[in-house]
């Protein structure tokens, strides 16, 4: 099996379209048409996960974090990026970073922290703007039926819960052709005024080129008549952070304790107690801040987050208990999440979770 089909299967878990503008996800290192060995699963590729890597006979490092994020103009050594990517490629291993493709799945990073503890009714805290567009055509009604089946077996209709969502209208379509046409119905020079059925679809936008693959390919006309809009929607299913109910509101106390064991963090912020139960939880794994607001509005009793600093923790406004569990804990069972897909999706090969613990922040 050659690297690149196992990148594949990382794309199907967390399309790369679906991370953030400003990240750098991905294959970071090697050929991925190199024949694959093994793979690691890891939270960072450091130089210590690189050596287990080599130890243990695995060509490609799967972390979460991109160890390669901001440009390197050098490779010398000098610090633990450029180490480690010295120690990858000398040993012609590579690096696939998944970050917040998988913070933005709706099955990824804080479904997994929702799992962990046991929230229900789960869905994303902070829907994604600009992702949706519309795909509109028209065509004769003999031809509708399959086009639109080849536009859904090429991702466009999937809305929520359900696929095969379009909408179809009939009308009355108009056209003349040139000397240079050879017009499905009707001749050249003809004015014609024929039945069609508009038929509209909505799709996620970086699939745009397969789908119009599909359009013309199955599209009976000569010219296809199509048009193609961004759409204000945000998309339900995408997007970061979570928020889910506990079955049974709980203290504050109680809950905070709870979070500590189940995500095995060694101390946790918080901001001041509010004597309310806790029923609504938001969470976003790693640096969070920027979501305080969204989920002061969705109406979270209390929001786990990471990296928040002094002056942050005021932002909890007396809405809701603001808790920072720690970067690594609120990730630290991503690397598993990954190694159970890559395992249910390859069989029989050697997909192994990395024993190297990569927080660099240690409690007394
Ligand atoms: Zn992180």
């Amino acid at each position: 099996m050659k690297i690149k089909e196992i990148l594949s299967v990382l794309e199907e878990m967390a399309p790369l379209a679906y991370a953030e503008d400003f990240d750098n996800v991905g294959l970071l290192v090697g050929d991925q048409n190199t024949e694959a060995t093994g793979v690691l699963v890891c939270h960072d590729a450091l130089e210590n996960v690189i050596d287990e890597a080599i130890a243990k006979k695995c060509n490609l490092v799967v972390c979460f974090h991109p160890i390669l994020f901001s440009g390197l103009k050098k490779i010398t050594g000098k610090n633990y990026v450029e180490r480690s990517l010295l120690k990858a490629i000398k040993n012609d291993i590579a690096i696939y970073a998944v970050h917040t493709a998988l913070d933005n799945h709706k099955e990824g990073v804080n479904k997994i922290v929702c799992d962990a503890l046991g929230l229900t009714k789960t869905r994303i805290l902070i829907p994604k703007q600009n992702f949706i567009r519309k795909l509109i055509t028209y065509t004769i009604p003999e031809n509708a039926e399959k086009l639109r089946n080849a536009l859904f077996d090429a991702g466009a209709g999937k809305i929520g819960n359900y696929e095969d969502c379009s909408f179809n209208s009939k009308g009355i379509g108009t056209y003349m052709g040139n000397e240079d046409s050879n017009p499905e119905i009707g001749e050249r020079f003809e004015f014609v005024e024929s039945d069609e059925i508009k038929i509209e679809v909505t799709f996620e936008k970086y699939l745009q080129s397969k789908i119009l693959k599909a359009l013309f390919k199955n599209h009976v006309y000569e010219e296809v008549a199509y048009e193609i809009y961004d759409l204000q929607n945000a998309h339900q299913n995408i997007g970061l952070g979570m928020i889910g109910e506990l079955e049974n509101p709980m203290d504050e106390k109680d809950f905070l304790l709870m979070v500590q064991e189940k995500m095995q963090a060694d101390g946790i912020r918080h901001s001041t107690f509010l004597g309310k139960k806790i029923q609504k939880v938001a969470v976003l794994g790693g640096s969070g801040s920027f979501a305080i607001k969204n989920a002061i509005q969705a109406g979270a009793d209390a929001f786990l987050t990471a990296d928040l600093k002094y002056h942050q923790f005021y932002e909890a406004e007396n809405q809701l208990i603001l808790a920072d569990i720690g970067h690594f804990e609120s990730e630290r069972y991503t690397k598993n999440y990954i190694v159970d897909f890559l395992r249910k999706k390859i069989l029989n090969f050697a997909i192994i979770l990395s024993e190297e613990n990569t927080n660099p922040v240690k409690y007394l």
